[in-house]
C-alpha cells in the first residue's frame, strides 16, 4: 500500500509530491499530460510572483537552485496607482528591511525542476493516466483510485490537486461556489526601452488592474516584462486578435508608466477569472489542493501562492506523523489543517476582491474613497508593513 497518491502535476501537486516522498513516504504522482517542459528561448507566458514563504519551501525541497540558476527575476519594489484618483501605493524591500520582495517564475520552470526532483526521491509516475473510479476501504484505513490504465492505486491519503475543474473534487461531491467575474487575464511578455527597475507595477484601470511584472531581459538585450492584464471577456477577445500595434498602442494607454516606449509583444493568451472556494478541503482521506479548492483574482498573485501554503501546511502537520505505524490520512490531524487552510483562502479571495471592487471602478464613492485609502496606505508604515506580510506570507 502506499502512503500518498498525488493527482495533477501543476506545481502545486509535484511539490505535494516531492514533499511527501522526502518525508520517506511511497508516493505516487498520478498525471493527465506529459508535462511540456521548460524552454530557455521561449519563456512561458504563465508566470507567478512567488511570496518568500514559499521559496523557502522549494529551498526546503530542495529545487530552488535548479530552479533560480535557471531563470528567476527577483523584485524589490512594488508601485500600485489607479487611474483616476492618482492615488499611489509603494512598497520597498530596504524600507521593509528585506534584499528583495518576491520572484517572477515562469510554470514551465518550476513544474520541470519539480519534476526532476521528485523523480530523484524516488516518487512513482504515472503519466499520462487519469483516475476513472475512487472508493473508501470498508474499513476506512485506505483509498482505492481506478486509473485509465487499469492500474489500482491504494494509498492512506490522496492529495487532488488537478486544477480548478476538478474531477476529484465532482466525484468526492464537494461543492464549489463560483463566482464568475465575467473577465480574463490576458498575459504576454512586452518590450520596452526603459529598465524595469526590478518592480513590479499595477495600475488600476476602470475595468480591472494591469500589472507589468519585471523579467529577463530579452535575448536582443531589450527590457522585458510580463504583464497580466484584467479585462472584461469582449475586450480580452479583441486585444488578442488585435495587431501588434493596435495592442501595444492601447496597453500604453492603459499603462501610462515610466517604461518609456513599448516596441514589442509575444504570443498573448487570456485565462478566465473566477472566485471560487470549495465548501471543503477534506472528504474522508482526501485533502483538496490549490485550484482545486480555491481560484482567486489574480490581482495580487495569490494563486500559486496559496496552494503552495497548502503544501507547506500540510506538509509540516504530517512532519508529526512519520515513523512505522504512523498514519498520514488520520481525521483529526487533517481536520485542523483543513480549517486553517480554509480560512486563508477565504480572507485572500475576499479581501483582494474588495480592493479590486474599489479601485477598478470610475463611479463617484469608489473614487473619492481610493485617494485617502491609498495615500492612508502608502503613508502609515505598520499598514502597508501588514497589506504586505498578508501578500508574502511573512
Ligand atoms: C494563462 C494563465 C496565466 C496565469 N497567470 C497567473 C498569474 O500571473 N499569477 C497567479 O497567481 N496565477 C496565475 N494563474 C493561475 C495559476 O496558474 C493557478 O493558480 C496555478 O497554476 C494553480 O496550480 P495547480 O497546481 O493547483 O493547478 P494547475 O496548474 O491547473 O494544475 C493541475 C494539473 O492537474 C492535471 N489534471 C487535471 N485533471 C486531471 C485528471 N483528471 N487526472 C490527472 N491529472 C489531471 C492538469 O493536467 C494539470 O497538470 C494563471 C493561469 C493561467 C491559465
Amino acid at each position: 500500500m502506499l502512503d500518498a497518491v498525488v493527482v495533477g502535476a501543476g506545481v502545486v501537486g509535484t511539490a505535494a509530491a516531492l514533499g511527501l516522498a522526502l518525508q520517506g513516504r511511497q508516493v505516487a504522482l498520478v498525471e493527465g499530460r506529459e508535462p511540456a517542459g521548460w524552454r530557455g528561448d521561449e519563456p512561458d507566458l504563465r508566470v507567478f510572483a512567488l511570496a518568500p514563504d514559499n521559496v523557502l519551501l522549494l529551498e526546503r525541497l530542495g529545487a530552488w537552485t535548479a530552479i533560480s540558476g535557471a531563470r528567476v527575476q527577483p523584485y524589490r519594489a512594488m508601485q500600485v496607482w489607479d487611474a483616476a484618483g492618482g492615488a499611489s501605493l509603494a512598497f520597498d524591500a530596504d524600507r521593509l528591511g528585506r534584499r528583495e520582495l518576491g520572484w517572477i517564475v515562469e510554470n514551465n520552470l518550476l513544474i520541470d525542476r519539480l519534476w526532476k526532483a521528485a523523480v530523484d526521491a524516488g516518487v512513482e509516475l504515472h503519466c499520462p493516466d487519469q483516475v476513472t473510479a475512487r472508493e473508501c476501504d470498508a474499513d476506512d484505513r485506505s483509498e482505492v483510485l481506478t486509473l485509465t490504465s487499469g492500474n489500482r492505486l491504494r494509498a492512506r491519503l490522496v492529495v487532488a490537486a488537478d486544477g480548478a475543474d476538478s474531477h476529484l473534487r465532482r466525484m468526492a461531491g464537494i461543492d464549489a461556489p463560483r463566482h464568475d467575474y465575467g473577465q480574463r487575464g490576458l498575459v504576454g511578455f512586452i518590450r520596452h526601452t526603459r529598465s524595469h527597475q526590478s518592480t513590479c507595477w499595477q495600475r488600476f484601470l476602470p475595468g480591472g488592474p494591469l500589472a507589468f511584472l519585471p523579467f529577463a531581459n530579452a535575448e536582443d538585450g531589450c527590457p522585458r516584462s510580463s504583464i497580466v492584464w484584467s479585462l472584461a471577456d469582449a475586450d480580452a477577445e479583441r486585444l488578442l486578435a488585435a495587431d501588434e500595434e493596435t495592442f501595444l498602442s492601447e496597453l500604453a494607454r492603459g499603462f501610462d508608466g515610466p517604461l518609456g516606449e513599448l516596441v514589442g509583444v509575444s504570443r498573448r493568451a487570456a485565462f478566465p477569472l473566477r472566485r471560487q472556494l470549495a465548501t471543503s478541503q477534506l472528504a474522508g482521506r482526501m485533502v483538496l489542493v490549490g485550484d482545486a479548492a480555491h481560484a482567486v483574482h489574480p490581482l495580487a498573485g495569490q494563486g500559486v501562492n496559496l496552494g503552495l501554503r497548502d503544501i507547506n501546511a500540510l506538509l509540516e502537520s504530517l512532519s508529526k506523523a512519520t515513523g512505522a505505524g504512523s498514519d498520514p490520512g488520520a481525521q483529526h490531524r487533517l481536520a485542523r489543517w483543513d480549517r486553517q487552510r480554509r480560512s486563508d483562502a477565504a480572507v485572500s479571495a475576499h479581501a483582494f476582491e474588495a480592493i479590486n471592487r474599489i479601485f477598478s471602478n470610475d463611479s463617484v464613492l469608489p473614487t473619492l474613497l481610493r485617494g485617502p485609502v491609498l495615500g492612508l496606505t502608502g503613508r502609515i508604515g505598520p499598514l502597508t508593513r501588514a497589506l504586505w506580510r498578508h501578500a508574502a506570507g511573512v
